[in-house]
């Protein structure tokens, strides 16, 4: 039975930051010696920036899975004007600051006994990132897709990590799909909530977890309940 901690902060250390380009990084985040976060795969920790004599505070899904508490990773897009996005790219190797958490409730249930179909644009991909690692690492025998829906094919984080899983565990299927394809792109083409069916042959079995902005959340959640799928069996976390 999955046990959720009581949030603590921490200060942490960055560590490697990737660029996937479209304003949109990965950065890992390492605990200081002795420390270590116990969260389930799907939390979000929470930024905590000092400005102006004021504590701001912005919410962030860990995309790390839990076995491994000793960094975390975050997946964070760069807002116009945004007032932590921005701050968050001025950030180098060594620089410190404060998480607090884990907090939220967008986690699976324990065990997992149905098909998990995980649906994310943008950084939403992050709970997912986690759960699909700890699900696979727990030797989760079932059947789980990821749907992902990007602009442009060149816009698609950790693309290459999920397709390799993909290879590796025959369970676990792969949907990117582009709504702008360049004729060089042969995958699936078009939003999300077009390529949701594809993943929902057997609808009784399956349940939905959906992750990102508003606009994508709302039309994914009528083509679901379209296709027969209790509204019980369709969670969301909405980022705006
Ligand atoms: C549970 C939860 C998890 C989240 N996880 C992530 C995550 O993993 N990665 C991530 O990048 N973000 C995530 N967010 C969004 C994040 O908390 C911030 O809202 C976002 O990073 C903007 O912060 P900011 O301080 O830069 O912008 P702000 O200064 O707060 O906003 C500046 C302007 O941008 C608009 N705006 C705010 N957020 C967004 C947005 N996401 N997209 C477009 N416009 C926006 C505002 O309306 C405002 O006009 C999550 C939000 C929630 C509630």
């Amino acid at each position: 039975m999955l046990k959720k901690t009581a949030p603590e902060y921490f200060d942490v250390t960055v560590g490697s930051i990737h660029d996937f380009g479209n304003e949109t990084k990965d950065f890992e985040f390492l605990f200081d010696a002795g420390r270590e976060i116990r969260f389930i795969a799907g939390q979000f920790i929470s930024v905590v920036l000092p400005r102006d004599g004021k504590v701001i505070r912005r919410a962030y899904s860990i995309a790390s899975p839990p076995e491994e508490p000793r960094h975390l990773n975050l997946i964070i897009k760069r807002v116009e004007g945004g007032l932590v996005t921005n701050w968050f790219w001025t950030l180098k190797p060594g620089d410190r600051f404060q998480v607090h958490g884990p907090f939220g409730k967008f986690i699976l249930p324990d065990p997992v006994d149905f098909e998990p179909l995980f649906i994310a644009t943008g950084t939403g991909v992050a709970p997912f990132r986690s759960m699909i690692h700890s699900l696979l690492s727990a030797g989760f025998k079932g059947r789980m897709s990821l749907l992902f829906g990007a602009r442009f094919e060149t816009m698609i984080p950790y693309h290459e990590e999920f397709q390799e899983l993909a290879r590796r565990y025959p369970n676990f299927t792969y949907l990117p799909t582009v709504s702008r394809p360049t004729p060089a792109w042969k995958g699936a083409s078009g939003y999300v909530q077009t390529q949701v069916e594809k993943l929902l042959a057997n609808p009784a079995a399956v349940r939905v977890y959906i992750c990102g902005l508003n606009e994508m959340i709302q039309p994914v959640q009528q083509v679901c309940l379209k296709a027969g799928l209790p509204k019980d069996r369709i969670s969301y976390e909405k980022y705006d």
